[in-house]
């Protein structure tokens, strides 16, 4: 038999689905894989309910359900004065996953470059391989996590062609600030970048609101901004995305996405069209309950010697693993002795090996579990 494609057969298994097998199979409880073990309001589930009874049932419009796409340029404009056409400048995905392979596929030419900071989201490396692009890193050195300018300057050369941002930040927990926002358009716009600004996490900053990159002067051109709405409702597996900028780039985006997965379930985006004018009064309650979580474990992870990192943002943070050890035997002595998964980080990283010192924790879960979690690393078992 032939050989099939080795950029998918260099692939293996996610490091997520991994942990979450091996999470499963020991009876542990999954801190790994970020997904809530809680469901999003009822209510929002009945609106689905109601859109599977009337319909529509057959294929949406591949840009995306109108009411959705209008509903989304009506939440945009009111959150943070982002202007957006409805018609041309929002695309519905299957998720954010499909958004940044269409994004990527419809911006980058293989063998162009792609700027990124690690540790960074494993698809974004997986997307860009796909297509022949290469991922060039910027390490965000732990703990300050701070952007290494000169590093930015050296790898940005004739083929760099855009920069792909994670704000708020997976695993780390950043928030990038306004300072460090300003500063990175102003070198986007000096190299010509376009910049990916995955922002799935938009609603879940602690301490400062969030900033999506194309509200600053100069960037609306040049940013396509991705979200969706699996971490904000509790429905990871809805997997509604969306991509949204300047017609000139969704419109390729849109003839790439039509190609792969045309569009998303039509009655799900119904259901969140119909959920998005109650997003005013359900985001506070929701931001709420994560502070809760986050506070509760750091003050849990401290007490028992851990050294936690305060994330500003997302439902995710950093703790360092004991001397002498790495992150991936941390986390397997972790899942056999305690019964508790969390991700070591090494995979995250294509340059630096900081990742064999620190695991991940997510607290996207009931309160009874983080409880229990921390109970067991006590050793409570
Ligand atoms: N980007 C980041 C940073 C994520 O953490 C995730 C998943 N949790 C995604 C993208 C994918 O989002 P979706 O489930 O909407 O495809
Ligand atoms: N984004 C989730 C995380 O960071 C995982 C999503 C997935 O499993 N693909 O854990």
């Amino acid at each position: 038999m032939k050989p099939l494609n080795p950029i998918a057969t260099g692939f293996g298994e996610s490091v997520f689905t991994t942990l979450t097998r091996l999470a499963n199979q020991a009876g542990a409880i999954n801190l790994a894989q970020g997904f809530p073990d809680f469901d999003g309001p009822e209510w929002i589930k009945e609106l689905a309910i109601d859109a599977i009874k009337t319909g529509p049932h057959q294929y949406a419009p591949s840009m995306g359900a109108i009411s959705l796409r209008q509903g989304l340029a009506d939440f945009y404009l009111e959150q943070y004065k982002l202007s957006l056409d409805p018609a041309q400048e929002i695309l519905v995905t299957v998720g954010a996953s499909e958004a940044i392979y269409s994004t990527i596929v419809a911006l980058l030419a293989p063998g162009e470059e792609l700027l990124c900071f690690e540790p960074l989201y494993d698809s974004y490396l997986a997307s860009a391989r796909l297509h022949g692009v290469k991922i060039c890193p910027v390490t965000l050195p732990f703990p300050g996590l701070e952007i290494d300018w000169d590093r930015m300057e050296d790898l940005c050369g004739p083929k760099t062609k855009a920069l792909i941002l994670n704000n708020p930040h997976n695993p780390t927990g950043k928030v990038f600030s306004q300072a460090e926002l300003e500063k990175l358009a102003l070198f986007a716009q000096k190299h010509d970048l376009y910049v990916i600004c995955d922002e799935v996490y938009e609603f879940l900053t602690f301490e400062t609101p969030h900033i999506p990159l194309a509200s600053l002067p100069g960037m609306r051109q040049r940013v396509v901004t991705i979200s969706s709405m699996g971490k904000t409702l509790s429905l990871t597996g809805w997997k509604i995305g969306w991509a949204m900028g300047p017609h000139e780039l969704i419109k390729p985006i849109h003839h790439v996405h039509q190609f792969i997965t045309f569009c998303l379930a039509h009655p799900l985006q119904i259901a969140l069209a119909n959920t998005l004018p109650r997003l005013k009064t359900y985001l506070p309650e929701f931001r709420a309950q994560y502070f809760k979580k986050r506070d509760y474990l750091i003050q849990g992870l401290t007490s028992l010697g851990f050294k936690p990192q305060r994330p500003q943002g997302t439902y995710f943070l950093l703790a360092q693993v004991p001397n002498g050890q790495t992150d991936v035997s941390f986390s397997q002595e972790l899942i056999h002795t305690k019964k508790v998964a969390a991700l070591p980080l090494s995979s995250f990283y294509l340059e630096s090996n900081q990742g064999t010192q620190l695991i991940r924790f997510c607290f996207a879960k009931k309160m009874e579990t983080l409880s229990l979690a921390l109970n067991q690393l006590r050793g409570g078992l």
